[in-house]
């Protein structure tokens, strides 16, 4: 079966290999069986291997749902009775952690930090100074929105010091940019296997602390489908999901991490880095300028301002690339017109280098001034 190869440079899901797509086909097959948990058990210490973890220290819990599932699941379930919520809020995900703790009306501070700039460790140190009820903090490794990389083994090394349990929603940089749950301070994080393995949309992740899930069991239980204590429990007693799991995804993610090993992470991180160095020497040669400095940015997203041409139009340069098989996305910085340009997936410099003629032909079918200029104040 011929299928379409699209470039996606949007920030997940991603380019998949026909491989990955394929192994989805599969026979029909009730999920109950004991064929199908033979399947998810090497899954969930593959998955802590990822981020060199002990599967004695630490595990991994499935759910079936996007990627802003385990973000509801770590921030409802970690919160111990009389315990606040402690959000570094620098970006739209993490603001969504926000939004999460609110709609659970949960007790919460909110350290906000600018969201193109590494955040002021003295302020989160001296938040912490000041409280003595925090229960965990929680910060976004990868911003995807901005691009923005949060220094999260400071800030963990900083909980820790205060014997606070460290969350990172690390989403859009497992899998990609190299963890060490040890040497990063970690004791949950969480993905998408849409993003980092290049699998498919519906399964996501937490992997964290065995310890802390089992002490969980005694914290109060303010969802039933997002309860990471009752799925995990679930697991361990069973090998299955609590409920019925994304049968074809849980195949395709199989394959997925069996590419992702056979690649090798150093390998795959520095082909992460090759695709971002093609991105941005496009981005040079076309004079486009971005919004964030480079020395704050993941590699993984770049965020592109507009240009201040008067035939710019985002829309109409998007569907010239996207029926070339060329996805690029907008961008998702409040008060500033941005797109972004991403270096997920199953792809390579030579895609971007075939990517960049498209996007120069769609600034000339569009009278668009080459080198791209911008005003003043940009
Ligand atoms: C993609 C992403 C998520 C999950 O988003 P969904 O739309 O639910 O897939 C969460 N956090 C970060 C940082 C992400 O990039």
């Amino acid at each position: 079966m011929e299928i379409k190869r699209n470039i996606l440079l949007n920030a997940g899901p991603s380019t998949t290999t026909d491989t990955v797509k394929m192994a989805q086909v599969v026979p029909d097959i009730c999920p109950r069986e004991k064929e199908f948990q033979e399947i998810m058990k090497p899954m969930r210490d593959d998955l802590v291997r990822i981020v060199h973890g002990d599967t004695k220290d630490y595990t991994s819990v499935l759910f079936c749902g996007s990627g802003t599932i385990c973000i509801d699941v770590v921030l409802n379930s970690l919160l111990a009775e009389g315990k606040k919520a402690c959000v570094i809020s620098n970006g739209a995900y993490s603001q969504r952690a926000v939004e999460v703790l609110k709609y659970y009306g949960l007790p919460h501070i909110e350290i906000k930090q600018p969201i193109d700039k590494l955040p002021d460790l003295t302020v989160i140190e001296n938040v912490l100074k000041e409280s003595d009820d925090i229960g965990y903090i929680y910060v976004t490794h990868h911003e995807t929105g901005t691009g923005l990389l949060n220094p999260i083994r400071d800030i963990g090394e900083l909980a820790h010091r205060f014997g606070i349990m460290m969350i990172t929603d690390t989403t859009s940089s497992y899998a990609m940019i190299p963890i060490d749950v040890y040497r990063d301070n970690i004791d949950f994080c969480m993905a998408s296997a849409q993003k980092g393995i290049m699998g498919m949309t519906g399964l996501s992740y937490i992997i964290g602390k065995r310890s802390i899930i089992e002490e969980s069991a005694n914290y109060p239980k303010r969802s039933y489908y997002c309860n990471l204590y009752m799925q995990f429990e679930y697991f361990e007693k069973t090998g299955e999901m609590h409920f019925t799991p994304p049968v074809q995804t849980i195949y395709a993610a199989r394959q997925a991490l069996k590419e992702y090993f056979s690649e090798g992470a150093e390998e795959k991180w520095a082909r992460h880095q090759r695709v971002m160095k093609a991105i941005h020497d496009g981005e040079a040669k076309l004079g486009l300028r971005e919004a964030l400095d480079i020395s704050v940015q993941s590699g993984l997203v770049s965020s592109v301002c507009y240009p201040d041409d008067p035939n710019w139009d985002f829309d109409k340069v998007h569907d010239y690339c996207y029926e070339r098989g060329f996805t690029i996305y907008p961008g998702k910085i409040d008060g500033r017109d941005t797109f972004r340009l991403c270096a997920l997936g199953a792809i390579d410099e030579s895609d971007i280098i075939e990517f960049w003629k498209v996007f120069e032909d769609a600034l000339k079918a569009n009278n668009i001034m080459i080198p791209t200029s911008y005003g003043e104040d940009n």
